[in-house]
């Protein structure tokens, strides 16, 4: 699998460049933002690490621009210490996942085996899992082999929970999705679109996380 790694400290990448490799992944250094972006058109990679301290300040764009674009490949990005708000809006702008510096290399392995696991169950445009199948091209969904007919707005959630199972997706996070529905006569509240989520599912799909947001869950019902 080939692996897009975007790191400006040179003695950092070439380090994890030798252990991507002796882990039998194909590494490709990218050293700014604006190389990465260029690189990331590429469908061709299986996942991308991406430093967030980059030099031309492009990390949090490059998430932004990636997702905005359909591009579903899993992102794990890179933290200093100190970046604990960055890190935050990292995940809240599309990253799957972080690491924070120095790298632990054990951590490393875990971290991109849980991410490549989670993507194997994607298809090029298709999301599988608990029960639903969701086709991003033409949005049919299916529960538990049922054809389920969603709304626009619906389907962008289900979406969103689906490329992070088992994740807690913050109100916030789900109302920034909600940025671009002005213009149709849909609710915006989140609470509505979730609620016609379970009523046309399963009410143990989304699960609740009180005070924090929502998720959903793959091994529900046992
Ligand atoms: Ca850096």
């Amino acid at each position: 699998m080939r692996i897009l790694l975007v790191e400006d400290d040179e003695l950092l990448a070439q380090g994890m460049i030798t252990r991507l490799k002796r882990m039998g992944y194909q590494p490709e250094l990218c050293t700014t933002g604006k190389q990465a972006l260029l690189a990331a058109e590429d469908s061709g990679f299986g996942l991308m690490i991406l430093d967030l301290g980059l030099p031309d300040g492009f990390a949090l764009d490059i998430i932004r621009q990636l997702r905005h674009s359909g591009v579903t490949m899993p992102i794990l990005v890179l933290t200093a210490q100190s970046q604990l708000e960055t890190k935050l809006t990292a995940l809240n702008s599309g990253a799957d996942d972080y690491l924070v510096k120095p790298i632990d290399v054990l951590e490393l392995e875990a971290r991109i085996r849980v991410l490549c696991r989670r993507q194997q169950q994607r298809t090029d445009d298709k999301l599988q899992l608990a029960g639903i199948s969701l086709n991003l091209q033409n949005h049919h969904c299916q529960f538990q082999q049922q054809d389920v007919s969603l709304t626009r707005r619906e389907f962008m959630l289900l979406k969103e929970f689906m490329l992070k199972p088992d994740r807690i997706l913050s109100r916030q996070q789900l109302e920034e999705l909600s940025y671009g529905w002005d213009g149709d006569n849909e609710s915006n509240a989140i609470e509505v679109h979730i609620h016609n989520l379970r009523k046309k599912l399963s009410a143990d799909v989304i699960k609740t996380v009180r005070g924090v947001g929502y998720m959903l869950v793959t091994q529900y019902g046992i």
